[in-house]
């Protein structure tokens, strides 16, 4: 029960030096930036008991996200009788999540009752069978919008590409298209929510079997459609995710049979209430904004210079906007770190690695939270999204540790100010420097000098890390995963985010 809200513990004036710089970075960084890739940690597959655990609640966060743009965020807490999947989410989480995470989790419990020797090849592949079967009907709502994306926006473009283009009209293409006939439409009319189960199946098997490997051949720079063949690519992986994500969570049930002796039930966490993000408009001249990042006024007037040279035009009457329409909340993982946090008693399945599956990437503030959390939680993956619906968790004075852990909070807050305004100075300088106007013998100064590649990927080995800058200031981050997870979220202020999706050809599958 939140009895104040987090305003009350901390001064508006305080958060205004957050929001106000993080607004202007919002903006800079939707401005025709491209947009940063999404690392996925479980691709770094061990076979430790930890990177089992991890893939656990990875895969209750994936599975458990129903539909497009709910998120949920999961841990297992350990109590002596029994095991709690604490869930929190964007979505209706009480009356659809839970129920059906508590009719799913007894399922695994029956398949510990065999022997380990017994869950071998014929047997295994009819849990699967089972499993996924109710795992696809609960999804699919979720696979059917990922179907009715390639069928509309997608396939018509790359189809087409594919059979003109004489170069490429190979026997390859021809088949591929019959395929995608065969299965994408049912007597010549688009499938149904209910035909999404046999799609997904007919998906993983196509993938398995490299029919979606041609569509690299389209992504040759200079295509004229190589980002719809990117689409399309990561789009029929989509369809067959969920099925992937079930064999993960059976694999890592099997593995984790002594963690998993007791009884597993599944509890939801309050989602927060949505806050007025705390702008005040008549503060949000371009100038003021300036004036409070900076005491030394020479670095003042030079930001303020830059900025208003590569501002978007109508930055104040945007973030104006944004102060009478944004609503913060706390995002899912946090939730389940501020759960985690008010516990007198009891804990992380494994104290030593504070692990949070998400169903996505989080996003940059989520993980510099994170990072920056006295407690020591494992690192998330990030997508380093700047979301302006993002705030701190909520605390009530009730709650255990409330003091201490509001002391906690304002420290990092502090860290967050920094860091926020160090990386807007930062993108400012180097937009400037892009501009054609500059100087050389100036951008010979103004170079940026650090070529640190900071790494966002969780490993069970390095559970705390250096925060560093958003990939998109730096560019310099390696993608190293086939699939980002990014569907549009509803934790943004952009529109349909997945006109910038990148999808990376490795090759490879997970499973
Ligand atoms: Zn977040």
């Amino acid at each position: 029960m939140v009895s104040r809200s987090q305003h009350g513990f901390h001064k508006p004036k305080e958060l205004r030096r957050f929001y106000e710089p993080l607004g202007v970075l919002h903006e800079l960084t939707m401005k025709g930036a491209s947009k940063p890739r999404s690392i996925f940690s479980t691709s770094a597959r061990g076979i430790s008991i930890m990177q089992r655990r991890r893939d656990f609640v990875d895969a209750i966060a994936y599975i458990g996200a129903y539909r497009k743009g709910c998120e949920i965020a999961v841990a297992v807490e350990r109590r002596p009788d029994a095991l709690f999947v604490r869930v929190a989410g964007t979505a209706e989480i009480d009356k659809i999540v839970v129920p059906f995470l508590n009719n799913l989790l007894p399922q695994l419990s029956i398949i510990l009752k065999h022997s380990a020797g017994d869950i071998k090849d014929d047997l295994n592949d009819k849990i699967l069978v089972h499993l996924s079967d109710m795992v696809l009907d609960f999804g699919q709502e979720k696979i059917f919008a990922h179907y009715m994306k390639i069928l509309q926006h997608i396939a018509p473009i790359c189809l087409a590409d594919m059979i003109t283009d004489l170069n490429e009209a190979d026997r390859d293409n021809l088949n591929f298209k019959a395929w995608f006939q065969d299965n994408f439409y049912k007597n010549g009319a688009p499938l149904l929510q209910e035909h999404m189960k046999p799609l997904a199946r007919e998906c993983l098997n196509a993938q398995q079997s490299g029919m979606f490997d041609l569509l690299r051949e389209f992504t040759y720079q200079g295509h004229k459609h190589v980002t719809y063949f990117e689409k399309f690519y990561k789009q029929l992986r989509k369809l067959s995710l969920t099925i992937d994500m079930t064999s993960q969570l059976l694999e890592s049930t099997i593995s984790l049979r002594q963690d998993l002796a007791n009884e597993m039930v599944a509890r939801s966490l309050p989602s927060s209430p949505s806050l007025p993000i705390p702008l005040l408009p008549r503060k949000l001249s371009v100038e003021g904004i300036a004036n409070r990042m900076f005491s030394n006024s020479s670095k003042r007037n030079d930001f303020l210079q830059k900025l208003q040279q590569i501002a978007p035009p109508g930055l104040s009457k945007t973030l104006v906007h944004y102060s009478q329409t944004v609503l913060t909340q706390v995002h899912p993982e946090l939730l389940v770190m501020n759960y985690f946090d008010a516990l007198s008693d009891g804990g992380f399945i494994d104290e030593n690695d504070k692990y949070i599956g998400c169903t996505k990437p989080s996003c940059y503030l989520c993980h510099l939270f994170i990072s920056y959390h006295p407690a020591r939680y494992s690192s998330l993956s990030s997508n380093s999204k700047i979301c302006l619906n993002w705030r701190l968790p909520d605390i009530s004075r009730e709650e255990y540790n409330a003091m201490a852990r509001v002391e906690n909070q304002k420290s990092i807050l502090q860290q967050l100010i920094n860091t926020i305004r160090n990386q807007l100075e930062e993108k400012v300088k180097n937009e400037w420097i892009l501009q054609p106007h500059c100087a050389e013998s100036e951008i010979e100064w103004m170079l940026p000098v650090d070529d640190d590649t900071f790494d966002y990927s969780p490993q069970p080995s390095s559970p705390q890390l250096t925060p560093a800058s958003p990939i998109v200031s730096t560019g310099l981050i390696t993608p190293r995963f086939d699939i980002d997870f990014n569907d549009a979220s509803g934790s943004g202020t952009d529109g349909d985010q997945d006109a910038e999706d990148v999808v990376l050809f490795k090759g490879r599958g997970r499973f």
